[in-house]
């Protein structure tokens, strides 16, 4: 087995631990993996210290950083094949898509792999010909990285790809339920030469094998993605060695559609904005607030074309979306429904799993819509993380924004309209971290990605997606050096 990635080497548990990986899509075992308890995720982090206290890579140059993450981008070119089929098989995503992950992780590669080389610190004016001070940007140290299991290497890579590139050195703790990529690419890195104890892998439950990246002393920085209850544990558990804190966490995102956008258009991008990957999606827009002069028309046709989505297995050539992560969490979007509906929403469709003797064996779960949601009742504000669509309508574009802000989340956010001063209006007035507009869903890496409020703190990508993984520091010089008589040395 030896799934773990400790100093350099391949390991297994001290404790000889093991967990079954099966794929969602027909609950097949795809591999069964090594399972780590604490002493396992302390021995890697001990690596990982020792590595970034004597090793080489926190004082190689930026650029050879770069280098390496420019040449990792090119072998997962090659290998990208093999990838996506691991990540189709973990997660039952559809493979085209795990094939278009796979292109967006190399380009993140790339874009940090670039970055490295340029970022540069400053020359500070001091005012003075007689002093010299200058800005530099330092690696911060050891990284633990928590990722969950969506889209589980493209998340991994948002952090591995910044971390590498400012020179630290990290412990990985992927989510337990979609290892494999995560282990594939320990060895893409040890192929492109990253010296040994720079990336370390540990496998398991995030209670045993991640809390201590959250508790440990010497790990400086913590990075989680995931959801909003684990995140609080972890920034209360990092807050003891007061470890710098970075949040990706869940959204209750908002799709907020005008009357004046054109009709196909919107509701295309409706069913895309939420049932995308069945609305395992940090920022699915599960919430459609949409103008009440089109409600009838608009919702009778989301729920034509969401009666038309195919659901099947990640080979299924013919599906357009996949099955839920696993039994628990179809459970939890089941009840999600059901508590809903006693809330007093209308099920319009969905609401249960497919009748397809075909799909009995994995996690699915039709496309649903919920109409007559209560107003901040649960349904619009809790995340169900599934295939579920609320509706909302309003009456002017004050009610849109503010039913639009009305969530303690902040994460993402689509407007559309063919008004492109309203467009550029209620964007502006968006509380959420990124807003589309006559679009859904596309990021880049160079540009950042985070939450407002309760969606987290930090953010991933772009030039800040490097700076969350660098220390700043000042270097101030008196180049006349004398003495100051601040203190005149002369008895009173
Ligand atoms: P989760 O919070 O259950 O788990 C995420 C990771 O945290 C896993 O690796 C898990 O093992 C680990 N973990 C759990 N408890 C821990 C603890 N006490 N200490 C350390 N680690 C622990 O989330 P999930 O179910 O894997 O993912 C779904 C959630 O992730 C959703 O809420 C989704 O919105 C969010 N998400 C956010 C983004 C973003 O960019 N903001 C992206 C993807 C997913």
């Amino acid at each position: 087995m030896a799934d773990f990635f400790i100093g350099g080497r391949w390991v297994d548990s001290v404790a000889g631990g093991t967990r079954e990986i099966r794929c969602p899509a027909d609950n097949s075992l795809v591999a069964t993996v090594a399972e780590a308890v604490p002493e396992d995720t302390v021995a890697a982090i001990t690596a990982a210290r020792v590595a970034y206290d004597t090793g080489p890579w926190p004082s190689t140059s930026a650029a050879e950083r770069g280098n390496l993450l420019l040449k990792v981008a090119d072998l997962l070119d090659r290998d990208s094949a093999g990838f996506a089929r691991a990540e189709s098989l973990d997660t039952g995503k559809r493979l085209v898509e795990s094939e278009y992950d796979m292109a967006d992780i190399a380009a993140c590669l790339r874009y940090f792999g670039k970055l490295a080389g340029q970022d540069a610190g400053r020359i500070v004016d001091t005012g003075s010909a007689d002093s010299f001070s200058r800005i530099v940007h330092e690696p911060v140290g050891v990284c633990g990285l928590i990722t969950p299991w969506n889209y589980p290497l493209l998340q991994t890579v948002w952090k591995i790809a910044p971390a590498l590139a400012a020179g630290n050195t990290f412990v990985l703790k992927p989510s337990e339920l979609t290892p494999h990529t995560a282990i594939m690419f320990m060895k893409l890195l040890q192929e492109a030469g990253l010296p040994d104890g720079v990336a370390n892998l540990v496998l398991g439950a995030g209670p045993q094998a991640g809390a201590p990246l959250s508790e440990h002393p010497d790990v400086d920085l913590v990075s989680f993605t995931g959801g909003l209850a684990t995140g609080r544990i972890i920034a209360a558990s990092a807050a003891a060695t007061v470890k710098k804190v970075a949040l990706e966490l869940g959204g209750k995102n908002p799709n907020v559609v005008f009357a004046d956008a054109d009709f196909d258009t919107a509701v295309d991008y409706a069913l895309t904005a939420v049932f995308l990957h069945s609305g395992q999606v940090c920022s699915a827009g599960a919430r459609l607030i949409l103008a009440e002069e089109w409600h009838d028309e608009f919702v009778a046709e989301v729920v034509r074309r969401a009666e038309l989505i195919r659901l099947g297995g990640p080979f299924d050539e013919r599906a357009e979306t996949g099955p839920l992560i696993s039994a628990a969490h179809r459970d939890k979007v089941e009840t999600y429904v059901a508590k809903a509906i006693e809330e007093g929403a209308k099920l319009l469709t969905g609401g249960k799993r497919p009748d397809d003797p075909a799909l009995q064996d994995g996690y699915y779960y039709l496309p649903t819509v919920l109409d007559n949601v209560k107003p901040g009742g649960f349904a619009v504000t809790e995340e169900s993380f599934g295939p579920v669509l609320t509706i909302e309508t309003f009456a002017d574009e004050d009610e849109a924004v503010r039913l639009a802000n009305d969530t303690h989340y902040g994460l993402a956010g689509g407007i559309f309209t063919n008004d492109a001063s309203r467009a550029q209006r209620v964007a502006g007035r968006l509380r959420h971290g990124t807003v589309w507009i006559n679009d859904y869903h596309p990021y880049l890496p160079q540009a950042e990605w985070g939450g407002f409020k309760q969606s987290g703190t930090g953010r991933e990508l772009g030039p800040t997606g490097l700076g969350e993984y660098q220390e700043i520091k000042h270097i101030y010089q008196n180049l006349k050096p004398a003495p100051q008589r601040w203190f005149s040395g002369e008895p009173a």
